[in-house]
């Protein structure tokens, strides 16, 4: 039994798979530890900011510049953006800051899938087993940790890649707990980027709520150098003019900066929804980038 065990032919065979095992593990292992590298990272970005109410039950919860928003219902948390991957105890710490329980959140969603916003979205489904949701469109890149943008791709994987577990489309309603965020396509910045709607109560006041994703070109290539991403003018086109005729009470976006939270909400200010009722700031802001994108168009002429 022993000898015929160990014959020469089944020695081989062992020997062949054990080979074939430590290769297959060298290759995972590689594939594993591929570097993920965050090109550029802003002080602002890491910086904390103390978490407040904008409006019923829409809170901030990100960093001074990178916005994460949670969305509070009976039937647990919706978290939208998570900043860098080191803005997790950050979130998690602004979350509980406010009375909630990181745990609750149940659902995941982003503004787009560069590494500044969704950067810790691997970890958070990870300890929270929240339901990852992405634009359809951005559903590739955010499975290849950014390694397939066409702009950003050129770093290789920029944050812990994430396979979405369901994928939208314009106009999705995405529900929970009573309230309804209704994805608006805005593609250009990435393939699948996009604003939500929500109308939020508070008191006897309901109020129409834009988390908005900024149009910002961040290719100095011709767009029609962009192989990677055709039709990426147009994209921009389509965006410029559907973000011009949405109307809203009150909009905040994926940057701070873009609506400017500071002054809009200094730490520790009081609760105050109308601080965030700036359509002429919002105009002025998507007619800044309308200029930066027409400029390009021109310069690549
Ligand atoms: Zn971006």
């Amino acid at each position: 039994m022993l000898i015929k065990m160990f014959s020469t032919n089944t020695v081989n065979a062992h020997f062949r798979m054990g080979f074939l095992f430590f290769v297959c593990s060298l290759i995972c292992h590689q594939v594993i530890a591929q570097k993920i590298v965050e090109p550029k990272v802003l002080a602002t970005w890491s910086e904390p900011y103390a978490p407040f109410r904008i409006v019923g039950n829409l809170y901030y919860v990100g960093t001074q510049e990178l916005a994460c928003y949670l969305v509070t219902t009976p039937k647990g948390n919706i978290l939208i953006n998570t900043g860098l991957a080191a803005s997790l105890p950050l979130i998690k710490k602004n979350i509980e800051a406010l009375g909630f329980k990181f745990t609750d959140t149940k659902m995941l969603l982003t503004n787009q899938v560069h590494y500044d916003h969704v950067g810790a979205m691997a970890a958070i489904k990870k300890q929270t087993g929240a339901l990852m949701m992405v634009d359809e469109k951005d559903a590739a890149v955010l499975a290849s940790g950014g390694a397939s943008d066409y702009e950003m791709g050129k770093y290789g994987v920029t944050f812990a890649p994430v396979k979405a577990d369901r994928l939208l489309k314009d106009g999705t309603i995405v529900s929970l707990g009573g309230t309804h965020l209704k994805l608006l396509h805005h593609p250009g910045h990435t393939k699948g980027s996009c604003s939500f709607l929500l109308d939020v109560k508070d008191k006897n006041k309901i109020y129409r709520v834009l988390l908005a994703n900024m149009p910002t070109v961040i290719v100095d290539r011709k767009f029609s150098e962009v192989t990677g991403y055709p039709g990426i003018a147009s994209d921009y086109a389509y965006t410029f003019s559907a973000m011009k005729g949405l109307s809203f009470d009150l909009w905040v976006a994926a940057h701070a900066s873009q609506f400017d939270l500071q002054k809009k909400h200094a730490p520790d200010s009081n609760y105050n929804p109308e601080a965030f009722a700036d359509k002429k700031g919002y105009d002025a802001e998507l007619a800044d980038l309308y200029k930066s994108y027409q400029a390009k168009i021109e310069k690549d002429k």
